[in-house]
């Protein structure tokens, strides 16, 4: 059985119980567009398992999980030749505010350097 948290909205999402259109998904890990996009593309890569952050020391499976995921979701969005930027934020100085671990994948423009 695999760690979820009731409360959480990216274990619902995750789930499929939150109806979001993934872009992409495997055993582990989930990929779906954000709601409020800060980049022409802007998809968040998620694992199913809840975790809170690197502060609760994920595997490094599942790590590599997340990260395993980044150039098939990159292909998938079209930016794989064009280039991306991967965002993890961790805590409230990081303005992290969704409690579940997240990698933020923008990319599709030139990014702010
Ligand atoms: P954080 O600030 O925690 O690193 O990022 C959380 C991200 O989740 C934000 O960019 C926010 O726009 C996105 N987000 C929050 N709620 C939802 C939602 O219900 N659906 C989707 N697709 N994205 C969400
Ligand atoms: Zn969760």
């Amino acid at each position: 059985m695999r760690k979820t948290q009731g409360d959480c909205l990216f274990c619902k999402i995750a789930s499929g119980e939150a109806k979001v259109p993934f872009v992409y998904e495997d055993e582990h890990v989930v990929a779906f567009d954000d709601i409020s996009p800060k980049a022409a593309v802007h998809t968040l890569i998620v694992p199913k398992e809840h975790i809170e952050n690197l502060n609760d020391e994920p595997s490094s499976e599942l790590l590599s999980n997340v990260f395993g995921a980044v150039p098939a979701v990159a292909h998938i969005k079209g930016i794989d030749e064009t280039g991306y930027r991967i965002i993890q934020n961790n805590g409230d100085d990081a303005r992290q505010t969704v409690h579940h671990l997240h990698v933020h994948m923008q990319g599709g423009e030139q990014l702010p350097e």
